[in-house]
């Protein structure tokens, strides 16, 4: 389940963010088609035209889901343009600067791609500086074919120093939010037990490590009481299922506290010192009249509860030890019994 939607939220953030980028890029080049119509500089027009189209296609390719020939597709379809339009117009047009996003774009690519091998992108980026340093080189001992308007060259420059920090900006944004998303979701994830889905002990740690008022709370163990035999009678399916109906009442009997499934049939809650005793025998008397119903058998559960209260300077350790200590001298004189 929780996989499933792990990889929904993947193939939502990859498609979101395939659309949104051939947008923008569409717009860019419509916007470059405009500019070179008015220079005048018709073979970069036309071939920005033939883009225009391109990038129209590949609204079928991200719709069929074909992401990455789609990256693989763009990102050499933008070296060609990048090389073509610096060598026509100029180094100061600043397409070039593109390189820099590209390199970028590349591990983004891999980190949502199917196999991860990051050697294509150290590929792609080692390019990107290499087409830089040759377009540096070449139009710094050979004029562009065209003479651009000065308006117009600032114009590109200014455009793509912006289009460059955006492209930077838009990738890391997007997968800043993803892997911090997918880390909240891993964090919750491991500190939830799968069966019962309450807290499992590394929430607890997590809760001790954190709780500040711990002075004034007591730490409660208790234990299924001769679950064994529903195992053996009824099978380990049986016995899951009273597992899960134990946590939910624990849950909603001690909604203001933590609870936490500590691992088999032991089970935790830390609450307030005050009452305690009364609202864990009140807990108590709730399971043992509790009737489970599985599959046409009625289940009479009861649980012994072992009780400690916070020792300064304590550890987690020892506190859940001196809790357990209670709660075998709660089975040993008889199971179904809370012990402070
Ligand atoms: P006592 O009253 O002394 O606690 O007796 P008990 O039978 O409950 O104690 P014991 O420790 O002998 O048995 C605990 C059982 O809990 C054994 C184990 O198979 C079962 N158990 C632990 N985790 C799970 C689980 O996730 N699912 C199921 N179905 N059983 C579990
Ligand atoms: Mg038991
Ligand atoms: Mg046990």
């Amino acid at each position: 389940m929780s996989a499933d939607n792990n990889r929904s939220g993947h193939y939502k953030t990859i498609r979101q963010t395939c659309y949104t980028a051939n947008a923008a890029y569409l717009i860019l080049r419509s916007f470059y088609l405009a500019l070179f119509l008015a220079a005048k500089v018709y073979s970069l027009a036309w071939l920005t035209f033939a883009t225009i189209i391109f990038y129209f296609l590949c609204f079928f390719l991200i719709r069929k889901r074909q992401y990455y020939p789609y990256a693989l597709l763009c990102g050499n379809e933008y070296f060609a343009y990048i090389i073509t339009a610096t060598l026509l117009v100029g180094f100061g047009s600043g397409f070039h600067l593109y390189l820099i996003g590209l390199a970028v774009v590349s591990f983004f690519t891999t980190y949502f791609s199917k196999n991860k091998s990051k050697g294509g992108s150290i590929l792609w980026a080692v390019l990107s500086v290499g087409i830089y340093l040759m377009l540096f080189f070449i139009t710094r001992n050979n004029a562009p074919k065209y003479l651009i308007p000065d308006w117009m060259e600032t114009t590109l420059m200014a455009l793509h120093i912006v289009v460059a920090f955006l492209f930077v900006t838009f990738y890391l944004f997007v997968f800043t939010r993803y892997s911090l998303s997918l880390e909240n979701k891993i964090m919750l994830e491991s500190r939830t037990d799968e069966l019962t889905q309450i807290n499992n002990r590394y929430g607890l740690y997590d809760y001790f490590g954190q709780e500040e008022n711990k002075a004034s709370k007591s730490l409660a163990l208790f234990d299924i009481d001769d679950f064994k035999n529903i195992n053996d009678n009824y099978g380990h399916v049986a016995g899951d299922f009273i597992l899960k109906r134990i946590a939910a009442i624990t849950n909603e009997k001690f909604a203001d506290s933590f609870t936490c499934r500590y691992g088999g049939e032991e089970f935790v809650v830390v609450l307030d010192n005050e009452g305690a005793y009364e609202k864990l025998e009140g807990f108590r008397k709730a399971i043992e009249a509790e009737e489970i119903e599985y599959e046409g058998h009625t289940h009479k559960i009861t649980v012994t509860i072992g009780v400690a209260s916070y020792r300064k300077e304590i550890s987690i350790e020892k506190w859940i030890e001196l809790a357990d200590a209670k709660m075998y001298a709660g089975k040993n004189a008889g199971k179904n019994r809370t012990v402070i």
